[in-house]
């Protein structure tokens, strides 16, 4: 599933060959993405308009045209976007949209499980938009330090992991992505979000920025769908510390990397390196009765519900 390396990938290959090209013709393949029918007003609407600018928040791109027109689009699971220097290419299977040029090249969106998103909107108005209104702040256009994290974290009464995945607080970062920050950051994935010292939210804010960074240097990470608008596959898939590592060696200490499932969805993390008691800067309280009431509330919190 392309997270914000994959498509922040996609966004600079997309600014590098289509920015200035005029729309000559834009062809829909009728079915629906994300349950969403085609505008049949949309291809007069876009023809003849060249693109502006080619712009990304969290996992959405918006491809902007002349006139206050934007194409906003969304990976989902399986979309991906290509590039055809000849419109008269034949398309596979599962090409959905086909943006044809004035100079005779052509963009394919292509999605055979078809949860991406593709329609347009006013680009003063794109900010507005029900798909774009909800998410949070994207990590890349804006630095974050521990404490804005922190922040965006407060409240939050679900673990760490979860924190990362929710869009709504941080957008653009997905489950492989939030399993190589919490495990780089030394923090255990299933540490609730509001228990973490400002010491861990630093450790994250510091590796978030690290692990979107070397990942967008290396175009992403390939599991199965995502390619470059080149057709290749990202490279970032050899650099990953524990996703999809189940029973391999912790690259740090060697200990067998684990997999539970958080909200029905894989997390990898290695059981030594990631602590499950916070990591504080500050020496521990050395008062016995916090640390008694401390033990008290961990032993009841793992009893059963009945
Ligand atoms: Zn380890």
């Amino acid at each position: 599933v392309p997270e914000l390396p994959e498509v922040e990938t996609v966004r600079r290959m997309l600014e590098r060959q289509v920015l200035g090209r005029r729309i000559r013709a834009l062809r829909r393949s009728g079915a629906a993405l994300r349950g969403e029918r085609p505008d049949p007003r949309l291809p007069r609407r876009v023809r003849g308009r060249a693109v502006e600018a080619v712009r990304r928040h969290g996992k959405y791109l918006l491809i902007d045209l002349e006139g206050g027109l934007s194409l906003l689009s969304h990976l989902g699971m399986s979309g991906r976007w290509l590039f055809v220097a000849d419109r008269r290419d034949r398309a596979p299977a599962h090409v959905h949209a086909r943006i044809e040029f004035e100079d005779g090249s052509a963009l394919w969106y292509e999605d055979p499980r078809r949860f991406g998103l593709l329609r347009g909107v006013a680009t003063a108005e794109a900010h507005a938009d029900a798909a774009l209104a909800i998410l949070g702040p994207d990590p890349v256009a804006s630095r974050f330090t521990g404490e804005d994290l922190a922040r965006l974290g407060r409240g939050a009464r679900v673990s760490a992991k979860t924190f990362l995945l929710d869009q709504r607080r941080l957008a653009g970062v997905g489950n492989i992505y939030a399993s190589e920050i919490l495990h780089r950051a030394g923090v255990h994935p299933a540490r609730l979000a509001t228990s973490l010292s400002s010491t861990e939210w630093q450790r994250i804010a510091r590796e978030l920025e690290a692990v979107l960074a070397e990942a967008i240097a290396r175009m992403g990470t390939t599991f199965s769908m995502y390619r470059t608008l080149w057709n290749e596959p990202g490279a970032y898939g050899d650099q990953l510390r524990v996703y999809d590592r189940a029973g391999e060696p912790c690259r740090t200490c060697g200990a067998p990397i684990r997999r539970v499932v958080q909200q029905q969805r894989s997390t990898f993390y290695c059981p030594s390196c990631q602590a499950r008691r916070p990591l504080r800067a500050a020496p521990k309280p050395r008062s016995t009765r916090a640390s008694t009431i401390d033990a008290s509330r961990s032993r009841r919190a793992r009893l059963p519900r009945r």
